[in-house]
């Protein structure tokens, strides 16, 4: 056997698992920098993803980075240049503090308010873990 052929044979012989991963993936920053503004170009489909408001990930940034940001059409713009390895970092941190239930790891939470006291429920595994972030 050819190994080009040994490569098509390991190809069909993977079981579908392995291409359907569902683990699930921080989103990334997709932007530029415009003048001495951030433009960031897939804030709301990073949003959708992490199943969570906008206004409320854009509320939380602006507080981590210090720096004012505004929704223009539908993009977010930041009022001065920042690194996207910076928002990222903030972008994880939050979908770990948010978003990711601490139990089964899966994505599949709602923040709800309990007694005035604010907590990540897991729809997946029922766990529900104090937010101790605050915004
Ligand atoms: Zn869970």
């Amino acid at each position: 056997m050819s190994y080009e052929e040994m490569l098509k044979r390991g190809k069909k012989d993977l079981p579908d698992v392995v291409s359907k991963s569902e683990r699930f993936e921080t989103p990334r920053v997709k932007g530029h920098v415009e003048g001495n503004k951030t433009i960031i170009v897939n804030f709301f489909q990073m949003a959708d993803t992490l199943n969570r408001k906008p206004e409320h990930l854009l509320k939380y940034l602006q507080r981590e980075l210090a720096t004012p940001g505004h929704f223009e059409d539908k993009r977010l713009v930041f009022g001065r240049k920042l690194g996207s390895t910076m928002i990222n970092e903030k972008i994880a941190k939050y979908t770990h503090d948010f978003v990711l239930c601490e139990k089964c790891g899966k994505p599949d939470t709602q923040v709800i308010n309990e007694n005035g006291k604010l907590l990540k429920k897991c729809m997946a595994c029922g766990q529900k873990t104090d937010i101790k972030t605050k915004i």
